[in-house]
């Protein structure tokens, strides 16, 4: 399975409603030999509208956010947890999240990065074992080990660009942790 085929796969998918309200699904993008994968929530208006993550008012906010990693979005691999909008944003159901997860999964087996990025709850807590709180745990880096394989994944904890928008704490807190990025890779190559 490559990334042409699973693309192919979402774009007619039908395994949960949600494939019924949207105008696009999105897909994740960006560079397939990647180090780093950001997983954000669910697409939004626009992101339904033109078919790829993060390019409504959430996206810009990341754009930045990478530029303060000095990261470019054609060399990290962005993607959603759900690939279909939700109607009127609200939150994925459990059902709808279990449904998309395995397209996840696969990104991810295809792309081997070496850090996972979550941003924000879903992700977090469909991604990692534990059951963590987003507000204790932001900042954090964790290393799972693979119980079947024996790899190990690292996971950088951080809140959803959306969630900082109207909110200046978590604003300043995201541009002071994506800034670490660059050095939590450079520890983890070394490892
Ligand atoms: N929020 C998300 O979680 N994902 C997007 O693609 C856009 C906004
Ligand atoms: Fe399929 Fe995921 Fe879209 Fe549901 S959200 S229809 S599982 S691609």
């Amino acid at each position: 399975m490559n990334l042409d085929n699973l693309s192919r796969e979402i774009s007619k998918c039908k395994k949960c409603p949600l494939f019924k309200t949207r105008n696009k699904p999105v897909v994740g993008e960006g560079d397939i030999q990647a180090k780093i994968i950001l997983v954000g929530e669910a697409p939004g208006r626009e992101e339904d509208l033109q078919g790829r993550p993060f390019v409504g008012e959430a996206g810009k906010f990341l754009d930045k956010l990478l530029e303060i990693a000095h990261l470019k979005r054609e060399n990290v691999y962005i993607t959603n947890i759900v690939k279909c909008r939700p109607p009127n944003n609200r939150d994925p159901k459990e059902e709808e999240i279990m449904a998309c997860l395995p397209y996840l999964k696969k990104e991810i087996k295809i792309i081997q990065p070496k850090l996972i990025i979550t941003l924000g709850r879903h992700a977090l807590s469909h991604l990692l074992p534990s059951k963590f709180k987003i507000s204790q745990v932001h900042g954090q880096v964790k290393r799972l080990i693979n119980q079947k394989t024996g790899e190990k994944q690292y996971y950088y904890l951080l809140y959803h660009p959306a969630a900082a928008l109207y909110n200046v704490r978590l604003k300043k807190i995201l541009e002071k942790e994506f800034a670490k990025i660059p050095k939590i890779l450079e520890k983890i190559e070394r490892d």
